[in-house]
């Protein structure tokens, strides 16, 4: 069976978390705030952008910034 991977945002109460890609998010990585690649996705609520890091998402994040520190 298929997990969706869509929540209730805790933060607004009103919006829907889902997996969302977005160009120019900044995320502070190692002490250094880098720009997340557009393809990434991120868990974001649809009503007040609140971004929840899962550890799905954050391993990826840390494969796409890594090179950046470089
Ligand atoms: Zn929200």
């Amino acid at each position: 069976m298929k997990k969706k991977k869509m929540f209730r945002c805790v933060e607004c109460g009103t919006g829907t978390v889902h997996p969302t890609k977005r160009a120019g998010r900044r995320q502070r990585y190692k002490r250094v705030e880098l720009v997340l690649p557009t393809g990434i996705q991120v868990p974001t609520c649809d009503q007040c952008g609140a971004e929840y890091i899962s550890e799905t998402s954050a391993a990826a994040e840390d494969a796409a910034l890594e090179p950046q520190l470089r």
